[in-house]
């Protein structure tokens, strides 16, 4: 519940749903307008142009900043806009402690992009309090964690990091794309800024490209406001419109992507071809404790390995009702290869320190039938194996 009485479920379905002050609409309008007409000298209506603010966009970032427990939302046209809008706080000199299995379009922002400012990076595991302080320099700023990482859903207890940043004096800023505030809402766990990329589950339907900040405090969010309005990195109307729209439906979506990851996860454990199971659900997860402690839920996303790097070929060759895509959190069951895909721009020996190898596979669960999810997946395992084991009796 929060100060107006109404539980999570609720203030999702109604995302700018009483706010239309004129028609009273009960979805918000698309305010497709760059400039706003000035009533007289010194007056505004409080918009004047649409880079500052656009109605549409605000009635997005309030909720998305209610829904965080923040104190202002910034809607960004992808997650790496809202990134790159974040990390611009930081100035030449500064050093970042940044989780380890890092999203590679985040590493490569930092490795191609903010090294030419002169912005570093130490990537280290969240979860290791002696990696933390041994990587912490005079000149570090901020710890940026994702929990859980991706492929591998490593968790970081996020209380334990914001209490050892505040002592610090550092910011601690949280990558919250995979959780989504529907189970995770790291401001309440004392973080001070959320990033999403909200073109996975707030978004939800592989059909709008956008990112989100959230900030608490005055001074930050006034900062994020400047930073937001002086890059340029905003979202428009009708993205923004989209991406409500999606939201209405998080809780639901969230749900099922939960208690089908479950299945598929149990399921493989239990598959002659899978060696490892990687989801914080499992009891012999490293993460099992923390993610029960700080989470309401678990997200979609999970990764395993196959007992042999020649079954990946023909698994994404079989799978049928799974696409084999990148991207993740829509409706529809992905399956991607990190080693050639989505990490592909992260140095080998970085990729096989943290385990993301050639027998690696990652699963974005849809909302689908479990039953139909299982059937293609054990399906094209089954037929791999066939056909690897087949070929080398033959
Ligand atoms: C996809 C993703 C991003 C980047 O977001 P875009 O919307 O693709 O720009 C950042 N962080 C995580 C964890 C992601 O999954």
């Amino acid at each position: 519940m929060n100060e107006k009485g109404l539980r999570i479920e609720s203030r999702l379905a109604q995302i700018g749903s009483i706010e239309e002050p004129v028609t009273g609409a009960i979805n918000f309008p698309i305010y497709q307008a760059t400039a706003f007409r000035h009533p007289q000298l010194g007056k505004s209506t409080g918009f004047d142009y649409s880079r500052t603010k656009n109605p549409t966009r605000k009635v997005l970032e309030d909720a998305s900043a209610q829904l965080e427990s923040g104190d202002a939302g910034f809607a960004c046209s992808s997650g790496m806009a809202a990134l790159q809008t974040v990390f611009a706080m930081f100035s030449q000199g500064d050093h970042l402690i940044v989780s380890l299995d890092l999203y590679g379009g985040t590493y490569r922002l930092f490795e191609r992009i903010l090294s030419r400012f002169g912005i570093t990076a130490s990537y280290v595991d969240t979860n290791d309090m002696d990696a933390l302080e041994s990587n912490r320099r005079p000149n570090t700023k901020a710890v940026f964690i994702e929990t859980p990482t991706n492929p591998l859903m490593m968790i970081t207890d996020i209380e334990a990091v914001c209490l050892w940043a505040q002592r610090h004096q550092l910011l601690t800023i949280v990558d919250n794309t995979l959780m989504t505030p529907f189970f995770q809402r790291p401001l309440e766990l004392g973080a001070d800024i959320v990033v999403h990329s909200a073109t996975k589950y707030l978004g939800g339907h592989n059909d709008v490209l956008a990112g989100i900040i959230v900030t608490k405090g005055k001074e930050l969010s006034e900062e994020m406001f400047f930073l937001h309005n002086s890059i340029g990195s905003v979202l428009g109307p009708t993205d923004s419109y989209q991406l409500m729209r999606g939201m209405k439906t998080l809780a639901l979506r969230m749900e099922r992507h939960e208690s089908n990851a479950i299945r598929l996860a149990e399921f493989l454990t239990t598959h002659v071809a899978v060696a490892e199971v990687f989801h914080p659900i499992l009891k012999d997860h490293p993460g099992h404790d923390i993610q029960k402690k700080q989470c309401s839920g678990n997200t979609g996303i999970f990764s395993f390995k196959v007992t042999d790097a020649r079954y990946v070929e023909p698994i994404l060759r079989h799978i049928k009702l799974i696409a084999f895509a990148e991207s993740l959190g829509g409706v529809e069951s992905l399956m991607t290869y990190p080693a050639v895909q989505t990490h592909a721009d992260i140095p080998l020996e970085i990729r096989e320190a943290i385990g993301v190898d050639d027998r690696l596979l990652r699963f974005s669960v849809g909302i689908e039938h479990v039953e139909d999810l299982i059937a293609d997946l054990g399906g094209a395992l089954d037929a791999a194996r066939e056909e690897i084991e087949g070929g080398q009796q033959g």
